[in-house]
């Protein structure tokens, strides 16, 4: 049987269905050409300028998948109708934000497909009240910390300007803000979506969508696409924020220093650090660096004291008051120099112990060193990131989400393994080096008894088993609320990338 779509003028096989009703035909190709004729200004084939800049602005250069055509909504309406063609002509389909899921098919797709971009949604409208700010899914989060500026204001959101907004909050989102306030998602008190079916929704909290509200804030892209995030706003006109640098020997001082944030975490929930160890194939041994962030206007906080001196004495400090967005402007114009490069990230997740963060230290720069120096121009960080009770908490008190922490085991330590290199001919080296190195660091700490199952969704690599570490219950009620919304599981199998709530 044919279904026939005809509008206006033009008429379209659109897809064939087998006698078990199954559709067989898949047609990119029509589908673009629908595009082209009805979307002709929001509709991009590979001899166009607006194409290649969305194929090659993902952070991941093994993400440059090379779609069909890409087509960009500029509306909610746009959005849904174009999950509607998607779905009738059964072509595959990706949706991208800010591209920086350093997955390859997280938010691309090849010439098989249509990719979705959200580069026409960026619309940013602060309610009258102030309380609460509306965000296209097509900014990232400097544009939004920029827009807020004028008005003293800010959000729990991304900690460099150039990261998407939405796969930020799908996954959860760490802020610097998150002892105080939790998960980036559990301050989006509003999601409007686009259904499976093409419907126009808003979730909130409290009104008939509230199960996908809640499935939202962590739940990945199988549930609906969002066409807009409503955030709390904050009251922080400017924050103490900065880089430290240490140079290359002060390893057992930066370790402890960072395992005693962790423990005395919830004293000062103002306080956040993101510590990174890094080291690169044209240099010695790991240097250690880390961003120090206090909300309020203090110079030295007791809770970063042990990261300045006397403790330890940084080479570089940049540590001054100022606004998310004038920070943005120190980190964001050097990752211009990485683009084109292959990313990839992987997450292990650790009770806070300072044994074990030796483990994962010495054993990945051991490894790295040993097997990576011949990679020209590959450079690695590893970031041990510290969470607090409270920062589970807080997010408790909003509302909860379906990652589920057990704040009883906190604090952990979120260890985050990211690796840049720019030849793709080296890929397989990469591959083997965090294949071996993850298994010896997992059995070296198989018997401390630390690790965690929960795997944060935006640090994984792609095959961890993400929702694996979601509690049981939560997993079975995102299934229960999928089907719900998309029981055809369209955007777990049409949009085949990123991260899947389970299939069984
Ligand atoms: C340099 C860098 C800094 C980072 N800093 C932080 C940080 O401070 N805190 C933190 O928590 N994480 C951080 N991350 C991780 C980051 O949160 C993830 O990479 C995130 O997925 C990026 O979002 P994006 O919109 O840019 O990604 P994309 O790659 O565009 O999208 C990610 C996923 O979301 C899906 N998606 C995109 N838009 C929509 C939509 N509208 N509806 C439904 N699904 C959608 C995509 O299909 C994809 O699967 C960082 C990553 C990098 C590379």
């Amino acid at each position: 049987m044919h279904i026939l779509l005809i509008l206006g003028s033009a008429s379209f096989v659109i897809a064939a269905k087998s006698a078990s009703g199954a559709f067989y035909h898949t047609s990119s190709a029509k589908a673009c050409q629908y595009f082209k004729t009805f979307y002709p200004n929001s509709t991009y084939f590979s001899n166009e300028t607006l194409y290649t800049e969305a194929n090659d602005a993902y952070y991941t250069s093994s993400a440059w998948l090379g779609p069909a055509c890409v087509f960009a909504p500029t509306c909610a309406q746009e959005m849904s109708q174009g999950v509607k063609v998607l779905t009738d002509f059964n072509t595959h389909f990706a949706i991208r934000g800010g591209g920086h899921m350093p997955i390859s098919d997280a938010a691309n797709i090849n010439s098989t497909g249509v990719l979705l971009s959200t580069s026409g949604l960026t619309q940013l409208d602060l309610s009258s009240d102030q309380t609460s700010v509306s965000i296209g899914p097509g900014n990232r989060w400097a544009n939004v910390y920029k827009y807020l500026e004028p008005f003293s204001l800010s959000v729990v959101g991304g900690r460099m300007g150039v990261v998407g907004v939405p796969g930020l909050l799908l996954g959860g989102g760490i802020s610097f803000f998150g002892n105080q306030y939790g998960w980036a998602s559990d301050n989006v008190v509003k999601f409007e979506c686009v259904l499976a079916n093409g419907d126009i929704i808003e979730a909130t909290g409290t009104n008939e969508h509230s199960d996908l509200f809640w499935a939202l804030k962590g739940g990945g892209n199988s549930l609906c696409l969002v066409t807009k995030f409503e955030l709390r706003t904050l009251s922080v006109p400017a924050v103490y924020v900065g880089e430290a640098d240490y140079g290359d020997s002060v390893r057992s001082k930066f370790l402890d220093a960072v395992f005693t944030f962790a423990v005395n975490g919830s004293a000062d929930v103002k306080a956040a650090i993101v510590p990174i160890v890094r080291w690169g194939s044209s240099q010695g041994g790991p240097t250690y660096n880390t961003w120090l962030f206090y909300n309020g206007n203090q110079s030295s906080p007791i809770a970063l004291q042990n990261f300045t001196a006397p403790n330890m004495m940084p080479s570089s400090n940049t540590f001054s008051y100022r606004s998310m967005y004038g920070w943005t402007q120190e980190t964001d114009p050097p990752m211009s120099q990485i683009h084109g490069f292959r990313q990839r990230f992987y997450v292990t997740s650790i009770t806070a112990s300072l044994e074990a963060m030796s483990i994962i230290h010495d054993t990945y720069f051991t490894a790295a060193q040993a097997r990576l120096s011949n990679v020209t121009n590959f450079f690695t960080g590893v970031a041990f990131m510290p969470i607090s009770e409270n920062y589970i908490a807080a997010g408790n008190d909003r509302g909860g989400d379906p990652m589920g922490v057990d704040a009883s085991k906190a604090p952990y330590i979120w260890v985050e393994q990211s690796l840049s290199w720019p030849d793709p001919a080296d890929d397989s080296k990469i591959e083997e080096f965090l294949t071996s190195v993850n298994a010896e660091i997992s059995s070296k700490l198989e018997s401390l008894g630390v690790t965690s199952p929960f795997l944060y969704l935006n640090d994984a690599d792609a095959g961890q088993p993400v929702f694996e570490g979601y509690p049981k219950q939560n997993v079975e009620r995102l299934k229960k609320i999928r089907a719900r919304y998309d029981l055809h599981m369209i955007f777990t199998d049409l949009m085949p990338g990123g991260w899947k709530i389970e299939h069984t």
